[in-house]
């Protein structure tokens, strides 16, 4: 009677609840199982390209006789590039794997990131004057903060190198560092190709290369900011990107000044 019916209303409202919740979980497991085996593919791809190319430049020296001296050194020029690109890819790789691992230990360090940034541009300024690009870097004031030095520094180096990368003979590439009572902020701004918007959102993606072949003739993996994105992550910290294509593009990097596990 009415008590009953009293009764059965929560009961049936829970079944649902349980059943909803059940639902979406599934969905949510189909949604990570896909992800998990597009990664495996795009992984088996990438690594297999190289090997293709080194299979070819390979059996096409295999059981010649007087190949002539500079053609054979070109094709072992080549090989030894595909095997520098694997290992780049390997490399790359395993530093996201490790990432993934939940608690991927952090050394934390309280730190001047004025000199971090400093000695990263200092690295990589050989690179930047071979194409006459300027590097600047404008640091508003002393900031010290709790950073894993070596992967912080992976990552901001990411984002100089590709602002290197994909810029133009003669550009700038301009670093700034500023801080308030609660986070600093780096942005790492280019005079470079820029990125084109309906690509902006997927440059994050492991593997995602605007221009594939561009990408791959400069060296890139299309892992970079993949690692970029979980180190800052890591330190509870987000990423952000602005472009406009052909004038050039700018990330900025919030962290917050002290890590609290
Ligand atoms: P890659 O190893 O190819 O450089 P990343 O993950 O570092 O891979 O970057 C992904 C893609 O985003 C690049 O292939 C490039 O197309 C684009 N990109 C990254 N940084 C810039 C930049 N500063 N200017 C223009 N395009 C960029």
């Amino acid at each position: 009677g009415y008590q009953q019916d009293e009764i059965s209303v929560p009961d049936y409202t829970e079944t649902e609840l349980i059943t909803d919740a059940f639902n979406k979980m599934l969905a949510r497991m189909k949604v990570l199982d896909e992800s998990r085996s597009e990664f495996v593919s795009n992984v088996s791809h990438e690594l297999k390209t190289p090997m293709t190319s080194m299979k070819v430049l390979a059996d096409s020296l295999v059981g010649q006789q007087g190949v002539p001296e500079d053609l054979y050194q070109e094709f072992m020029r080549d090989i030894t590039a595909e095997i520098d690109r694997e290992n780049r890819i390997i490399t790359d790789l395993l530093t996201l794997v490790k990432m993934d691992k939940k608690n991927a230990d952090l050394q934390i360090q309280h730190m001047s990131i004025n000199q971090l940034l400093e000695d990263i541009l200092k690295r990589l300024r050989p690179i930047a004057d071979k194409r006459n690009i300027d590097l600047i870097l404008d640091s508003f004031r002393p900031v010290e903060a709790d950073v894993d030095e070596l992967k912080f520094t992976s990552a901001i180096s990411n984002l100089v190198e590709n602002a290197i990368k994909y810029n133009v003979d003669d550009g700038w590439v301009r670093v700034s560092l500023d801080a308030d009572h609660k986070f600093f902020y780096v942005t790492v701004a280019d005079s470079g190709m820029g990125i084109p918007e309906d690509s902006l959102s997927r440059i994050f993606e492991r593997f995602y290369r605007v221009d594939k072949s561009h990408s791959r003739e400069i060296g890139g993996t299309g892992l970079g900011l993949a690692i970029t994105r979980s180190t800052i992550g890591m330190h509870h910290g987000v990423i952000k990107v602005f472009s406009k294509e052909g004038e050039g593009t700018t990330f900025s990097v919030r962290v917050p000044l002290s890590y609290i596990p």
